[in-house]
């Protein structure tokens, strides 16, 4: 009997965690926002203990070991010490997944009535943010728990709702700023993709051939651009002209702002 036991105690390891932000709600008082450690019986994965600490795997974004970002899969070791990091993060750590096949982050939103020049802006970046200037508080609410999505918002009164977890009170008033604001605020930058998204609709735009649209544009325009972009749903076609540059140079007031 001893035997078996000791055999036991020699496969335990001691590993130490971190858990940050609101993976927190899930843990017991004494391992709240501070380091613990575990003796766990190995071999052990990230994703046995993640469901072992009472954390949804579905809220996690990304673990680190040691510092190193990892897949779920992997064997934890003795005196490893693991970073567990939720969904909605706001720093930017999405240039830390090397080791992901895809990024697991991908940020969308939901903006209330208050900022529909803000949400083309958002959508002109590349980012998937719904808006209609009819939602009711109840629907935004909802739509962003089913959808994973950010609320913005310049209604104070539907961010403090008990049943809103992930929601920013946007500061600025101008949509300038309001933009340049959410990128910081949200650490956006290495998640641009300008110019792939409806700004009216927020569908993904595809990219069509020449040949493909030349009855849908003016002859003029047809000659002086080679590379179009075509919405399925708003039936648009988008070239690279003036108004393009014009929001070129938005985006580079953007980033120069992100290095003040
Ligand atoms: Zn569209």
């Amino acid at each position: 009997m001893n035997a078996v036991k000791k055999t036991e105690k020699s496969l335990r390891k001691t590993i130490s965690f971190r858990c940050y932000a609101e993976l927190n709600d899930f843990l017991p008082f004494e391992r709240k926002q501070r380091n613990f450690t575990l003796s766990l019986k190995t071999p052990v994965t990230v994703a046995e203990v993640i469901e072992l600490l009472g954390i949804p795997l579905s809220e996690v974004d990304l673990v680190m070991v040691n510092s190193q970002p990892v897949e779920r899969s992997h064997r934890l070791l003795k005196n490893d010490y693991v970073s567990i990091y939720p969904t909605f993060e706001t720093f930017d750590i999405s240039s830390l997944k090397t080791t992901q096949k895809q990024p697991l982050r991908i940020t969308r939103f939901i903006l209330d009535a208050h900022l529909g020049k803000l949400a083309r802006y958002l959508r002109m970046l590349g980012f998937d943010t719904l808006y209609k200037n009819d939602y009711g508080d109840l629907e935004i609410i909802e739509i962003a728990k089913e959808q994973k999505r950010i609320i913005l918002s310049r209604d104070k009164l539907l961010l403090k709702s008990p049943r809103v977890n992930h929601g920013y009170y946007v500061r600025a008033t101008e949509k300038h700023n309001q933009l340049i604001e959410v990128a910081a605020k949200f650490e956006l930058y290495s998640q641009f993709k300008s110019f792939t998204r409806c700004m009216t609709c927020n569908t993904v735009l595809l990219s069509k051939s020449k040949e493909t649209i030349r009855k849908l544009i003016d002859p003029d325009i047809y000659g002086c651009f080679d590379e179009f972009f075509f919405c399925p749903v708003c039936n648009k076609v988008f070239w690279r002209g003036s108004h393009f540059e014009r929001m070129e140079g938005l985006i580079l007031s953007i980033i120069s702002n992100k290095s003040k």
